[in-house]
């Protein structure tokens, strides 16, 4: 694990955290070591860290009390909610930590403006079947469903499988409430579409990662929900066949493409080996796969929208073989292949990770390029590539096969992610895709974006004067 020490740890005085207990009651804090453990280490096992006190408020007037007591004493704090950040970013490193996980109600649902109205440590799971339960659905979608929560993953700009049809969480988000870095509330939670009234206030907090405010509560946009979904999964030969079936399954579709996922064949592989009850639904090997999903508004002629751009697809030669799901159970199990991967990578072993988009169309081309960069500049990496291509972002990760690769992988780590990074920018994209910067990549956002940067610290000048919210993440 790795103990972030660019800034020296902050020594808390007892009486601030004397008046913070006192301000959110006894329920409101603790100093457990045992309550403490699991909200001070992050999900990759990659940094462990450290905290005074962890805060527990109850409701919106306490977050802000607990920031004001914090604000006036200069106190640095750093807020966090499912603890599934892949950058560090909400691991405390002797900040007071605040959760916001009893803040957990739906304040308002309304279905004839498309919205619901939900407080910040809402776990998304359970919004998505809230907005189910009202006919509506919420398609913000990904691997970390069960245990992330509305405020981190507005504060991280969440992506996830729905973004090609649905965009991201910062499409989702009509308006916010949070507790400004003073101890102020602001209250900008709006159901409506069309609101020009000057900068738009929320879209700075969204995916600031907590450098700006704590998010109490949002409103969020809801859609219809599909009346019919139907899924395919395929093997291919490559990635350029892999995109011109992205472009063919949505024109043939009209746009009913709601999620498009590739994985190479040895991530299949991994999650065989390493995910009990998962097996390759094909009959014979291929070099790629694609999980395809179509959202139809009505039953009838779904399924041979489906069959149309799949015969059409074999046609052109794009797709080698592929079976539908001829149920949800089976659906279900396309996609525990797809979304098992992280795990399994777990399980494989150490891994450089970056999560990284480039524009759909030159996909094919980076992967390869940067894949053979990596080849000539550490021979025993393998390159495992996959996600969500059909809205331009993969995980381009490096794994080593054995242990003797793997200790070699961790040695030549920053030569293999500059090496990526640099391709990265020759094609356009971006660093962070959808993850964040956290504390992983805020030296390597500060090299490749420099305006960028100096036009974030001002803002974050502007709002957190004292620099007290999230210090050590995204600008640090
Ligand atoms: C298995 C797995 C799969 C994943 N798949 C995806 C994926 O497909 N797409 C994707 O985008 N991400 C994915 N992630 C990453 C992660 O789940 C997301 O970044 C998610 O948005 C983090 O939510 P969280 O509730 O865990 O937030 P945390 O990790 O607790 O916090 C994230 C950031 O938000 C800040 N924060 C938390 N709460 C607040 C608040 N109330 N106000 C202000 N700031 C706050 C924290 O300080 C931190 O900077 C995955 C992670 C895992 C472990």
């Amino acid at each position: 694990m790795t103990a972030v020490q660019p800034v020296p740890a902050q020594t808390v005085p007892a009486t601030i955290i004397e008046a913070l207990k006192s301000a959110l009651g006894p329920k409101g804090w603790s100093q457990d070591e045992h309550e403490l453990a699991p909200h001070i280490a992050d999900w990759r096992g990659r940094y462990q860290g450290s905290t005074p006190i962890l805060l527990k408020p109850a409701n919106t007037a306490e977050v802000a009390a607990a920031v004001k007591i914090c604000s006036d004493a200069g106190i640095a704090i750093t807020p966090q909610a499912g603890n599934t950040s892949l950058c560090g970013a909400s691991t405390p490193q002797g900040e007071v930590l605040i959760t916001l996980k009893r803040m957990n109600a739906v304040r308002e649902i309304d279905p004839d403006n498309d919205s619901m109205t939900v407080e910040a440590g809402c776990v998304l799971e359970s919004l998505q079947n809230t907005a189910a339960d009202a006919d509506r659905l919420f398609p913000l979608s990904l691997g970390s469903q069960g245990t992330a929560m509305i405020g981190g993953l507005v504060s991280t700009n969440a992506g996830g499988v729905h973004v090609l049809r649905y965009g991201m969480t910062r499409e989702l988000v009509l308006g916010l409430e949070a507790v400004l870095p003073d101890g102020t509330i602001w209250s900008g939670l709006t159901g409506l579409r069309k609101d020009n009234t000057g900068y738009d206030l929320k879209q700075l907090l969204i995916g600031a990662e907590g450098t700006l405010g704590i998010i109490t509560a949002a409103t969020l946009k809801l859609f219809p929900r599909p009346a019919k979904m139907e899924l395919a999964f395929c093997g291919l030969n490559s990635v350029e066949d892999a995109v011109s079936f992205l472009s063919l399954a949505k024109r043939v579709s009209g746009g009913a493409v709601t999620a498009f996922e590739i994985m190479p064949r040895l991530a299949l592989e991994f999650v065989c080996a390493f995910v009990p009850g998962t097996r390759d639904p094909l009959e014979s090997p291929h070099p790629w796969y694609v999980v395809c999903e179509m959202s139809f508004g009505r039953t009838d002629g779904a399924r041979e929208t489906l069959e149309d751009a799949l015969g059409q697809a074999f046609e052109a030669e794009l797709v080698q073989d592929a079976v539908i799901a001829e149920n949800e159970s089976q659906a279900l199990d396309f996609w525990r292949l797809r979304e098992s991967i992280a795990l399994a990578e777990r399980g494989q072993g150490k891994a450089i990770k970056h999560d990284i988009s480039i524009p759909v169309s030159k996909m094919a081309a980076f992967i390869d390029l940067a894949s053979a960069r990596i080849k000539a500049i550490f021979p025993d990496g393998v390159v495992v590539a996959f996600g969500h291509v059909g809205d331009g972002n993969v995980h381009f990760n490096v794994v080593g096969l054995d242990e003797a690769a793997q200790t070699a992988l961790m040695a030549n780590g920053a030569a293999i992610s500059a090496c990526v990074y640099d391709t990265v920018d020759e094609f356009g994209g971006s660093i962070s895709a959808e993850h964040g910067i956290g504390i992983l990549k805020r030296e390597e956002l500060a090299t490749r974006k420099p305006v960028d940067v100096a036009v974030m610290r001002a803002i974050k000048q502007a709002l957190d004067p004292k620099g007290i919210m999230n210090p050590r993440v995204l600008l640090g």
